[in-house]
């Protein structure tokens, strides 16, 4: 579903992405971790067109990403992004934030759209807090937005980097908990973050990325009980 050949990103001389080559079926789940400025939210980036490419080629579907215009609308809704830090529109009711993109970009009638994020509200378990804003709401709760916003779109493939890395421990497992949900539904998925219990218990693949390079792909299995390389050996030997 996705594919990435030959991925190269410099940001001056530093080499922040290095012959990336990775494919992500329908359906699977891929954990990103990585030691910091490993290149992980580049990567996101790169596949929402957030960040370009210098060489290499990346392809949703089959599809080329767009450069620009109402195509890269299109693309940005097949593929939902859910960062660190909410990003929810201030000024619009939890309702609104998760009906909005529907009307504008995929053109859903009204109605159909408000009935569409209650049903997604719901399911984020969240159906009590539509008439609120984002700031009346606790940081769990504005990243179950954040995630409710995203599925409106219908996305082909839902990217989160580190959503539960800016929340109090106690809300952690509401949002992951959304996340292992979406995951079980079939959801096509790529997750950085520094949760080594949700890397083992939700990923199909993980992939421990490096200094720009993708340096082990593994089941999370093998990746935890039996690293391959001292960098990755090191780096759970920190986290774990
Ligand atoms: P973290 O775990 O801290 O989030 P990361 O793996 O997500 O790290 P990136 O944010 O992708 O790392 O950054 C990779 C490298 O690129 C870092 O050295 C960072 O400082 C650098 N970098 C990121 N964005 C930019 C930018 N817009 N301009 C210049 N350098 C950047
Ligand atoms: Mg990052």
């Amino acid at each position: 579903l996705v594919v990435l050949e030959g991925v190269n990103k410099h940001f001056g001389a530093l080499h922040v992405l290095q012959d990336i080559d990775l494919t992500i079926g329908h359906g699977e789940v891929v954990v990103v971790i990585g030691p910091s400025g490993s290149g992980k939210s580049t990567l996101c980036r790169a596949i929402n067109r957030l960040e370009a490419i210098d060489t290499g080629s990346i392809s949703i579907d089959g599809k080329p990403l767009p450069a620009e215009g109402r195509e890269l609308a299109r693309l940005r809704a097949d593929v939902g992004m859910v960062f660190q830090s909410f990003n929810l529109f201030a000024h619009m009711t939890v309702l609104d934030n998760v009906t909005i993109g529907q009307v504008k970009v995929r053109r859903t009638p009204k109605a159909a759209a408000v009935d569409k994020a209650r049903e997604l509200l719901d399911r984020v378990g969240l159906s009590s807090q539509a008439a609120k804003f984002p700031a009346q709401l606790s940081g769990g709760q504005q990243q179950r937005v954040a995630i409710a916003r995203a599925l409106a779109m219908d996305p082909k493939v839902m990217l989160f980097d580190e959503p539960t890395s800016a929340l109090d421990p106690e809300m952690i497992n509401e949002v992951l908990e959304v996340m292992r949900q979406l995951a079980d539904d079939g959801m096509t998925m790529i997750v950085v973050t520094h949760e080594m219990g949700f890397a083992r218990s939700a990923a199909n693949r993980v992939v421990f990325m490096a200094d720009g390079r993708v340096v082990e792909v593994a089941t999370p299995d093998r990746f935890f009980s039996n690293p391959r390389t001292d960098r990755a050996k090191d780096f759970l030997s920190k986290v774990l």
